[in-house]
């Protein structure tokens, strides 16, 4: 399926890795033009190479920390009327509620909550005048299931979707669409990470720990980065203008729940 969108271009925060780069090549294999943010150089001009190497778009890198005010002037910057916004960061870390001070409670919003805001407030209104405009934030199944040691992260997630969805009534009639995808596991460096740690703090074989998480999923296994991107572009597609304000599960079946 053509998806309608070449020659559009995408902000995609936080993309170097994971599934920030796996939503930038999917829409770059779309014709879409692509501006990529990291905190790290190396690996986003990696990653730069490798979806113009693949697909032949234009890409624009821009090094910031998304959750700070001056990264997002900068991504802003380099372009400030995008047709697509996909909202991304580094999650919070994990723990338990009683070691969250308010510190930690105010990165956690300000990374996972007002960032996002901050940026959809930026190019909504630019889209909305422009007749098309796809926002879509990366959130997590945790905001349907909330996930133990990840309150900070379920709070602030939680937050911004209950933050955007009258807006994203608001804007559809002028074919701007906001929605939340929320991902369950999905094998990245992050996932890797946890999984590790969970290993160790265990003293168990990694692989074995490994092989339980992904038989805890009905999937029977991690979603790619690819399937993430595909999902998240067609979200972006000419196709999608009557899909707004959804929070859509990606998680090989781990919610139970029908709805
Ligand atoms: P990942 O593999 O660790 O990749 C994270 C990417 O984001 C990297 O490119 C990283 O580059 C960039 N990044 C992180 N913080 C940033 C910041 N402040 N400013 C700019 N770029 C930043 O992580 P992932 O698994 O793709 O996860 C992405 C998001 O989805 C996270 O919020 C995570 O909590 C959430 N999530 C993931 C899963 C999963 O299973 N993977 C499930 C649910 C939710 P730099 O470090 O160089 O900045």
């Amino acid at each position: 399926m053509d998806l309608g969108i070449k020659g559009r271009t995408a902000i995609v925060c936080a993309a170097s890795k994971g599934l920030g780069k796996g939503c930038a090549m999917a829409l770059a294999k779309e014709g879409v033009n692509v501006v990529i943010s990291a905190r790290g150089k190396e690996a986003l001009e990696v990653t730069a190479d490798e979806i113009r190497k693949a697909t032949g778009v234009e890409v624009t890198t821009v090094v910031c920390d998304v959750t700070t005010d001056a990264g997002r002037k900068a991504l802003l910057a380099a372009c400030p009327n995008p047709d697509i916004l996909i909202n991304n960061a580094g999650g919070p870390p994990p723990g338990d509620f009683k070691d969250f001070d308010e510190a930690a409670w105010r990165l956690a919003v300000e990374g996972n909550m007002i960032t996002p805001i901050a940026l959809i407030k930026a190019v909504v209104y630019g889209m909305m005048d422009r007749g098309y405009g796809r926002i879509v934030n990366i959130t997590s199944a945790s905001i349907k299931n909330p996930i133990a040691s990840l309150e900070l992260s379920n709070g602030a997630r939680l937050g911004l979707t209950g933050a955007v969805a009258v807006l994203a009534r608001k804007t559809t009639g002028k074919n701007v669409t906001i929605n939340g995808i929320l991902p369950g596991p999905f094998d990245t460096d992050r996932l890797r990470n946890t999984t590790k740690g969970l290993a160790e703090k265990a003293g168990r074989p990694l692989a074995d720990v490994e092989a339980e998480r992904k038989m805890a999923v009905p999937a029977k296994r991690f979603g790619t980065t690819e399937e993430f991107g595909a999902t998240v572009a067609f979200l972006c597609s000419a196709h999608a203008g009557y899909i707004t304000g959804q929070n859509i599960l990606i998680d090989g079946g781990g919610y139970p729940g029908p709805l």
